[in-house]
Protein backbone atom coordinates (compact mmCIF):
# COMPACT_ATOMS: atom_id res chain seq x y z
CA UNK A 1 0.00 0.00 0.00
CA UNK A 2 1.11 3.62 -0.52
CA UNK A 3 -0.17 5.49 2.53
CA UNK A 4 -3.08 4.29 5.04
CA UNK A 5 -4.71 7.20 6.84
CA UNK A 6 -5.58 6.13 10.20
CA UNK A 7 -8.42 6.77 12.64
CA UNK A 8 -10.60 8.42 10.56
CA UNK A 9 -14.16 8.57 11.54
CA UNK A 10 -16.47 8.06 8.35
CA UNK A 11 -19.21 10.85 8.24
CA UNK A 12 -21.38 8.23 6.73
CA UNK A 13 -20.86 6.20 10.17
CA UNK A 14 -20.16 8.35 12.71
CA UNK A 15 -20.67 6.83 16.22
CA UNK A 16 -18.89 3.76 14.89
CA UNK A 17 -15.40 3.21 15.67
CA UNK A 18 -13.01 4.89 13.51
CA UNK A 19 -11.05 2.94 10.98
CA UNK A 20 -7.55 2.78 8.43
CA UNK A 21 -7.98 3.54 4.71
CA UNK A 22 -5.20 1.95 3.19
CA UNK A 23 -4.74 3.39 -0.52
CA UNK A 24 -2.65 1.84 -3.40
CA UNK A 25 -2.66 3.23 -6.75
CA UNK A 26 -4.67 6.20 -5.73
CA UNK A 27 -7.56 4.05 -5.39
CA UNK A 28 -8.90 2.96 -1.90
CA UNK A 29 -8.20 -0.51 -1.25
CA UNK A 30 -9.45 -1.38 2.46
CA UNK A 31 -11.56 0.21 5.36
CA UNK A 32 -10.68 -1.74 8.34
CA UNK A 33 -9.79 -0.72 11.78
CA UNK A 34 -6.22 -1.26 13.08
CA UNK A 35 -5.10 -2.37 9.33
CA UNK A 36 -2.02 -3.80 9.62
CA UNK A 37 0.23 -2.85 6.85
CA UNK A 38 3.76 -1.54 6.78
CA UNK A 39 2.84 2.25 4.71
CA UNK A 40 3.49 5.86 5.32
CA UNK A 41 0.68 6.83 7.27
CA UNK A 42 -1.68 10.23 8.13
CA UNK A 43 -3.42 10.23 11.58
CA UNK A 44 -7.18 11.29 11.39
CA UNK A 45 -7.04 11.16 14.82
CA UNK A 46 -10.26 10.03 15.21
CA UNK A 47 -11.78 13.21 13.22
CA UNK A 48 -14.71 13.71 10.43
CA UNK A 49 -13.76 11.68 7.29
CA UNK A 50 -15.61 12.30 3.67
CA UNK A 51 -14.63 11.52 0.48
CA UNK A 52 -14.33 15.43 -0.12
CA UNK A 53 -17.04 18.10 -1.21
CA UNK A 54 -18.77 18.39 -3.94
CA UNK A 55 -19.53 22.34 -5.64
CA UNK A 56 -22.73 21.76 -7.76
CA UNK A 57 -22.78 24.76 -8.72
CA UNK A 58 -20.44 27.94 -9.02
CA UNK A 59 -19.75 30.42 -11.65
CA UNK A 60 -15.61 30.21 -11.87
CA UNK A 61 -15.42 33.23 -14.61
CA UNK A 62 -17.25 35.72 -13.53
CA UNK A 63 -16.10 35.60 -9.89
CA UNK A 64 -13.49 38.29 -8.58
CA UNK A 65 -15.33 41.24 -10.34
CA UNK A 66 -16.97 43.18 -8.17
CA UNK A 67 -13.53 45.61 -8.30
CA UNK A 68 -14.47 46.37 -11.46
CA UNK A 69 -18.18 46.32 -12.08
CA UNK A 70 -19.88 49.67 -11.70
CA UNK A 71 -20.69 49.80 -7.39
CA UNK A 72 -24.58 49.19 -6.47
CA UNK A 73 -26.31 52.63 -6.12
CA UNK A 74 -29.95 51.83 -5.32
CA UNK A 75 -31.87 49.13 -3.89
CA UNK A 76 -32.07 47.13 -6.95
CA UNK A 77 -28.46 45.58 -7.52
CA UNK A 78 -28.46 45.26 -11.26
CA UNK A 79 -26.26 42.00 -11.40
CA UNK A 80 -26.93 41.40 -14.51
CA UNK A 81 -26.78 44.43 -16.21
CA UNK A 82 -23.79 45.43 -13.87
CA UNK A 83 -21.59 41.90 -14.94
CA UNK A 84 -22.58 42.34 -18.86
CA UNK A 85 -20.90 46.00 -19.27
CA UNK A 86 -18.14 44.26 -18.26
CA UNK A 87 -17.65 41.24 -20.02
CA UNK A 88 -16.33 42.20 -23.01
CA UNK A 89 -12.72 43.07 -21.10
CA UNK A 90 -12.90 38.70 -19.68
CA UNK A 91 -10.03 37.98 -21.76
CA UNK A 92 -8.83 33.96 -21.50
CA UNK A 93 -5.87 34.55 -19.49
CA UNK A 94 -8.11 37.08 -17.15
CA UNK A 95 -10.67 34.75 -16.68
CA UNK A 96 -8.14 32.09 -15.66
CA UNK A 97 -6.11 34.13 -13.39
CA UNK A 98 -9.24 34.58 -11.53
CA UNK A 99 -11.39 32.09 -11.66
CA UNK A 100 -7.81 29.64 -10.75
CA UNK A 101 -8.16 32.48 -7.51
CA UNK A 102 -11.40 31.19 -6.51
CA UNK A 103 -10.91 27.29 -7.57
CA UNK A 104 -7.83 26.80 -5.38
CA UNK A 105 -10.26 28.76 -2.20
CA UNK A 106 -12.61 25.65 -2.66
CA UNK A 107 -9.91 23.04 -3.14
CA UNK A 108 -8.32 24.58 -0.07
CA UNK A 109 -11.67 24.12 1.63
CA UNK A 110 -11.77 20.16 0.87
CA UNK A 111 -13.53 20.56 -2.61
CA UNK A 112 -12.61 16.94 -5.03
CA UNK A 113 -15.43 17.36 -7.53
CA UNK A 114 -17.17 20.19 -9.30
CA UNK A 115 -19.52 21.58 -11.37
CA UNK A 116 -18.92 24.94 -12.86
CA UNK A 117 -21.53 26.66 -14.70
CA UNK A 118 -19.55 28.67 -18.00
CA UNK A 119 -22.15 31.50 -19.51
CA UNK A 120 -21.17 31.60 -23.11
CA UNK A 121 -22.86 34.70 -25.13
CA UNK A 122 -21.14 36.58 -28.01
CA UNK A 123 -19.87 39.11 -25.11
CA UNK A 124 -17.66 36.78 -23.85
CA UNK A 125 -17.45 33.80 -27.21
CA UNK A 126 -16.04 30.59 -26.39
CA UNK A 127 -13.46 32.57 -24.19
CA UNK A 128 -15.11 31.65 -20.75
CA UNK A 129 -15.26 28.05 -22.13
CA UNK A 130 -11.28 27.66 -22.85
CA UNK A 131 -10.63 29.50 -19.64
CA UNK A 132 -12.30 27.25 -17.30
CA UNK A 133 -11.14 24.42 -20.03
CA UNK A 134 -7.72 25.04 -18.78
CA UNK A 135 -8.49 24.81 -15.27
CA UNK A 136 -9.86 21.46 -15.47
CA UNK A 137 -6.68 20.29 -17.30
CA UNK A 138 -4.49 22.11 -15.19
CA UNK A 139 -5.95 21.17 -11.49
CA UNK A 140 -6.62 17.92 -12.43
CA UNK A 141 -3.90 16.96 -9.34
CA UNK A 142 -6.66 18.37 -7.02
CA UNK A 143 -9.91 18.52 -8.16
CA UNK A 144 -12.56 16.77 -10.70
CA UNK A 145 -14.65 19.47 -12.92
CA UNK A 146 -17.31 18.65 -15.00
CA UNK A 147 -18.14 21.51 -17.38
CA UNK A 148 -21.84 23.01 -17.21
CA UNK A 149 -22.72 25.57 -20.09
CA UNK A 150 -25.61 28.24 -20.22
CA UNK A 151 -26.74 31.07 -21.75
CA UNK A 152 -27.23 33.49 -18.96
CA UNK A 153 -28.09 36.50 -21.53
CA UNK A 154 -30.98 35.19 -23.00
CA UNK A 155 -31.17 32.05 -25.90
CA UNK A 156 -34.84 32.13 -27.62
CA UNK A 157 -33.32 35.81 -28.26
CA UNK A 158 -29.46 35.33 -28.97
CA UNK A 159 -28.95 32.99 -31.74
CA UNK A 160 -25.04 33.68 -30.62
CA UNK A 161 -25.41 31.79 -27.74
CA UNK A 162 -26.93 28.79 -28.91
CA UNK A 163 -24.49 28.36 -31.51
CA UNK A 164 -21.51 28.45 -28.72
CA UNK A 165 -23.89 26.08 -26.82
CA UNK A 166 -23.69 23.76 -29.60
CA UNK A 167 -20.12 24.34 -29.60
CA UNK A 168 -19.28 23.60 -26.09
CA UNK A 169 -20.88 20.22 -26.00
CA UNK A 170 -19.43 19.13 -29.09
CA UNK A 171 -15.91 19.87 -27.19
CA UNK A 172 -17.08 17.64 -24.09
CA UNK A 173 -19.51 19.81 -21.99
CA UNK A 174 -20.68 17.54 -19.78
CA UNK A 175 -23.74 18.92 -18.56
CA UNK A 176 -26.19 22.19 -19.86
CA UNK A 177 -27.78 24.73 -18.09
CA UNK A 178 -30.09 27.53 -18.48
CA UNK A 179 -31.53 31.29 -17.32
CA UNK A 180 -34.90 31.32 -18.58
CA UNK A 181 -35.44 34.22 -15.90
CA UNK A 182 -33.46 36.60 -18.42
CA UNK A 183 -35.32 34.91 -21.79
CA UNK A 184 -38.28 36.80 -23.12
CA UNK A 185 -39.88 32.96 -23.48
CA UNK A 186 -38.77 31.14 -20.65
CA UNK A 187 -40.68 27.93 -21.79
CA UNK A 188 -38.99 28.28 -25.41
CA UNK A 189 -35.46 28.31 -23.48
CA UNK A 190 -36.27 25.62 -21.02
CA UNK A 191 -37.47 23.53 -24.51
CA UNK A 192 -34.63 24.02 -26.31
CA UNK A 193 -32.01 23.73 -23.33
CA UNK A 194 -34.19 19.68 -22.95
CA UNK A 195 -33.79 19.00 -26.74
CA UNK A 196 -30.14 19.88 -26.51
CA UNK A 197 -29.66 17.55 -23.97
CA UNK A 198 -31.41 14.69 -25.39
CA UNK A 199 -29.29 15.40 -28.79
CA UNK A 200 -26.06 15.58 -26.62
CA UNK A 201 -26.90 12.83 -23.92
CA UNK A 202 -25.74 15.58 -21.13
CA UNK A 203 -27.46 16.52 -17.46
CA UNK A 204 -29.73 19.16 -16.65
CA UNK A 205 -28.58 21.58 -14.68
CA UNK A 206 -30.70 25.06 -14.60
CA UNK A 207 -31.04 28.36 -12.80
CA UNK A 208 -34.49 28.56 -11.84
CA UNK A 209 -37.46 30.63 -10.07
CA UNK A 210 -35.79 33.29 -8.28
CA UNK A 211 -37.77 35.68 -7.46
CA UNK A 212 -40.13 37.69 -4.52
CA UNK A 213 -43.67 35.86 -5.20
CA UNK A 214 -44.85 32.45 -6.03
CA UNK A 215 -46.00 33.77 -9.04
CA UNK A 216 -45.02 32.37 -12.89
CA UNK A 217 -43.10 29.46 -11.62
CA UNK A 218 -40.65 27.32 -14.12
CA UNK A 219 -40.44 24.11 -12.57
CA UNK A 220 -43.68 22.75 -13.60
CA UNK A 221 -42.53 22.68 -17.13
CA UNK A 222 -39.30 21.22 -16.13
CA UNK A 223 -40.82 18.27 -14.05
CA UNK A 224 -43.12 18.21 -17.18
CA UNK A 225 -40.42 17.62 -19.39
CA UNK A 226 -38.15 15.46 -16.99
CA UNK A 227 -41.28 13.26 -16.94
CA UNK A 228 -41.71 13.03 -20.67
CA UNK A 229 -38.06 12.62 -21.78
CA UNK A 230 -37.48 10.46 -18.81
CA UNK A 231 -34.60 12.23 -17.60
CA UNK A 232 -35.68 11.65 -13.69
CA UNK A 233 -32.54 11.56 -11.64
CA UNK A 234 -30.40 13.75 -14.85
CA UNK A 235 -32.11 16.96 -13.73
CA UNK A 236 -31.75 19.39 -11.39
CA UNK A 237 -32.06 23.14 -11.01
CA UNK A 238 -30.55 25.86 -8.34
CA UNK A 239 -32.18 28.79 -6.75
CA UNK A 240 -35.70 28.19 -6.24
CA UNK A 241 -36.38 31.04 -3.85
CA UNK A 242 -39.71 31.27 -5.16
CA UNK A 243 -40.71 27.85 -3.47
CA UNK A 244 -39.88 30.11 -0.42
CA UNK A 245 -42.63 32.39 -0.93
CA UNK A 246 -45.21 29.82 -1.06
CA UNK A 247 -47.45 28.55 1.71
CA UNK A 248 -46.63 25.83 3.35
CA UNK A 249 -49.41 23.28 2.14
CA UNK A 250 -48.68 24.57 -1.75
CA UNK A 251 -45.07 24.25 -0.87
CA UNK A 252 -45.61 20.79 0.40
CA UNK A 253 -47.81 19.55 -2.55
CA UNK A 254 -44.85 20.99 -4.94
CA UNK A 255 -42.04 19.14 -2.97
CA UNK A 256 -43.36 16.25 -3.74
CA UNK A 257 -44.53 17.17 -7.10
CA UNK A 258 -40.30 17.61 -7.75
CA UNK A 259 -39.42 14.02 -5.68
CA UNK A 260 -41.85 11.94 -8.29
CA UNK A 261 -40.26 14.10 -11.09
CA UNK A 262 -37.00 13.20 -10.10
CA UNK A 263 -35.55 16.60 -10.17
CA UNK A 264 -32.90 17.99 -7.88
CA UNK A 265 -32.81 21.41 -6.26
CA UNK A 266 -29.33 23.24 -5.14
CA UNK A 267 -30.04 26.00 -2.45
CA UNK A 268 -26.85 28.95 -3.38
CA UNK A 269 -28.04 30.93 0.05
CA UNK A 270 -25.01 32.95 0.01
CA UNK A 271 -26.59 34.78 -3.50
CA UNK A 272 -30.02 34.41 -2.75
CA UNK A 273 -29.52 36.32 0.39
CA UNK A 274 -27.95 38.75 -1.12
CA UNK A 275 -30.34 39.56 -4.14
CA UNK A 276 -33.72 38.24 -3.02
CA UNK A 277 -36.14 40.72 -1.05
CA UNK A 278 -34.81 44.11 -3.28
CA UNK A 279 -38.11 44.91 -2.99
CA UNK A 280 -38.56 45.95 0.21
CA UNK A 281 -36.74 47.95 2.69
CA UNK A 282 -37.73 46.39 5.61
CA UNK A 283 -38.81 42.83 6.97
CA UNK A 284 -36.68 41.69 4.04
CA UNK A 285 -37.76 38.56 2.51
CA UNK A 286 -34.90 35.81 2.96
CA UNK A 287 -35.27 33.90 -0.44
CA UNK A 288 -33.67 30.71 0.73
CA UNK A 289 -35.54 27.71 -0.40
CA UNK A 290 -35.45 25.24 2.47
CA UNK A 291 -33.80 21.99 0.92
CA UNK A 292 -34.47 20.08 4.43
CA UNK A 293 -38.29 20.71 4.43
CA UNK A 294 -37.57 19.34 0.27
CA UNK A 295 -35.65 16.41 1.21
CA UNK A 296 -37.96 15.30 3.75
CA UNK A 297 -40.81 15.11 0.90
CA UNK A 298 -38.20 12.68 -1.36
CA UNK A 299 -36.16 15.67 -3.35
CA UNK A 300 -32.31 14.58 -3.57
CA UNK A 301 -30.85 18.32 -2.60
CA UNK A 302 -27.35 20.06 -2.72
CA UNK A 303 -26.08 23.53 -1.33
CA UNK A 304 -23.38 25.06 -3.16
CA UNK A 305 -21.56 28.45 -3.27
CA UNK A 306 -22.63 30.22 -6.95
CA UNK A 307 -21.04 33.41 -6.99
CA UNK A 308 -17.94 34.71 -4.85
CA UNK A 309 -16.93 38.88 -4.78
CA UNK A 310 -18.68 39.78 -8.32
CA UNK A 311 -22.30 41.78 -8.52
CA UNK A 312 -24.23 39.09 -7.76
CA UNK A 313 -22.62 37.98 -4.63
CA UNK A 314 -19.98 40.41 -3.53
CA UNK A 315 -18.56 38.30 -0.50
CA UNK A 316 -17.64 35.04 -0.50
CA UNK A 317 -14.07 33.04 1.12
CA UNK A 318 -15.23 29.35 -1.12
CA UNK A 319 -15.63 27.33 1.60
CA UNK A 320 -18.87 24.48 1.36
CA UNK A 321 -18.80 23.97 4.67
CA UNK A 322 -19.72 27.56 5.41
CA UNK A 323 -22.58 27.51 2.83
CA UNK A 324 -24.43 24.63 5.00
CA UNK A 325 -24.02 26.53 7.96
CA UNK A 326 -25.27 29.79 6.64
CA UNK A 327 -28.24 27.67 4.67
CA UNK A 328 -29.24 26.04 8.42
CA UNK A 329 -28.88 29.45 10.25
CA UNK A 330 -31.13 30.88 7.92
CA UNK A 331 -33.43 28.47 7.05
CA UNK A 332 -33.81 27.97 11.38
CA UNK A 333 -32.31 23.98 10.88
CA UNK A 334 -30.85 23.29 14.58
CA UNK A 335 -32.15 19.43 15.05
CA UNK A 336 -28.55 17.57 14.65
CA UNK A 337 -30.42 14.91 12.25
CA UNK A 338 -31.31 17.71 9.54
CA UNK A 339 -27.65 19.33 10.39
CA UNK A 340 -26.42 15.58 8.95
CA UNK A 341 -28.19 16.20 5.99
CA UNK A 342 -26.92 19.52 5.47
CA UNK A 343 -23.42 18.27 5.26
CA UNK A 344 -25.11 15.10 2.79
CA UNK A 345 -25.72 17.76 0.74
CA UNK A 346 -22.06 19.16 0.36
CA UNK A 347 -21.02 15.55 -0.14
CA UNK A 348 -23.26 12.51 -0.95
CA UNK A 349 -26.27 13.84 -2.09
CA UNK A 350 -24.01 17.09 -4.36
CA UNK A 351 -22.40 13.46 -6.06
CA UNK A 352 -25.70 11.89 -6.46
CA UNK A 353 -27.17 15.05 -8.53
CA UNK A 354 -24.02 15.08 -10.68
CA UNK A 355 -24.73 11.21 -11.28
CA UNK A 356 -21.36 10.59 -10.03
CA UNK A 357 -20.48 6.73 -9.94
CA UNK A 358 -17.24 6.52 -7.97
CA UNK A 359 -17.80 8.78 -4.91
CA UNK A 360 -17.61 8.02 -1.48
CA UNK A 361 -14.83 6.51 0.85
CA UNK A 362 -15.45 2.49 -0.78
CA UNK A 363 -12.89 0.00 -1.88
CA UNK A 364 -12.53 0.65 -5.21
CA UNK A 365 -13.13 4.23 -5.50
CA UNK A 366 -10.55 6.83 -5.80
CA UNK A 367 -9.23 7.45 -2.57
CA UNK A 368 -10.45 11.31 -2.20
CA UNK A 369 -10.36 11.77 1.33
CA UNK A 370 -11.01 14.93 3.32
CA UNK A 371 -10.15 15.27 6.93
CA UNK A 372 -12.53 17.98 8.72
CA UNK A 373 -11.89 19.48 12.33
CA UNK A 374 -15.03 18.00 13.69
CA UNK A 375 -16.00 14.92 14.98
CA UNK A 376 -19.54 14.73 13.52
CA UNK A 377 -21.13 16.09 10.17
CA UNK A 378 -23.37 17.96 12.08
CA UNK A 379 -20.84 19.27 14.83
CA UNK A 380 -18.91 20.21 10.91
CA UNK A 381 -21.78 22.40 10.01
CA UNK A 382 -23.12 23.65 13.38
CA UNK A 383 -18.94 25.08 14.12
CA UNK A 384 -18.06 25.54 10.29
CA UNK A 385 -15.52 23.40 11.13
CA UNK A 386 -12.08 23.46 8.70
CA UNK A 387 -10.95 20.70 6.51
CA UNK A 388 -7.37 20.32 7.74
CA UNK A 389 -5.71 17.74 5.06
CA UNK A 390 -6.90 16.86 1.84
CA UNK A 391 -6.17 14.08 -0.56
CA UNK A 392 -7.09 13.83 -4.30
CA UNK A 393 -6.16 10.04 -5.18
CA UNK A 394 -4.75 8.94 -2.69
CA UNK A 395 -2.24 12.44 -2.97
CA UNK A 396 -2.13 14.74 -0.53
CA UNK A 397 -3.05 18.31 -2.00
CA UNK A 398 -3.78 20.57 1.61
CA UNK A 399 -2.75 20.72 5.18
CA UNK A 400 -4.21 22.83 7.26
CA UNK A 401 -2.69 23.58 10.35
CA UNK A 402 -5.50 24.08 13.67
CA UNK A 403 -5.02 27.60 14.77
CA UNK A 404 -2.90 26.93 18.30
CA UNK A 405 -3.43 29.40 21.53
CA UNK A 406 0.34 30.21 23.17
CA UNK A 407 -1.14 30.69 27.13
CA UNK A 408 1.37 32.73 28.86
ZN1 LIG B 1 -25.53 30.27 -10.79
Amino acid sequence: MDLVVRNARLASAPEAPPVDIGIADGKIVAIQPGLHVEAPSCDAEGRLTCAGLVETHIHLEKSRIADRCAPETGRLPMAMERVSAVKHTFTVEDAYRRAAQTLEGCIKFGATRMRPHVELDGGVEMRTFDAVAALKRDYAWAIDIELCVFPQEGLTNNPRADELLVEALKRGARAIGAAPNFDPDHAGQIRRVFDLAREFDVDIDMHLDSGNSPDDMDIHLVCELTEKYKLGGRVAIGHGCKYSTMKVDGFHKLASRIADAGVAVTSLPATDLFMQGRDQTDNVRRGVVDVNALVEHGVNCSISTNNVLNPFTPLGDCSLIRMANLQANVCQIGHPKRLRECFAMLTERSARLMNLKDYGIAVGNPADIVVIDAMTPEQAVAENAAPLVVFKRGVRTVTRARAELHRP
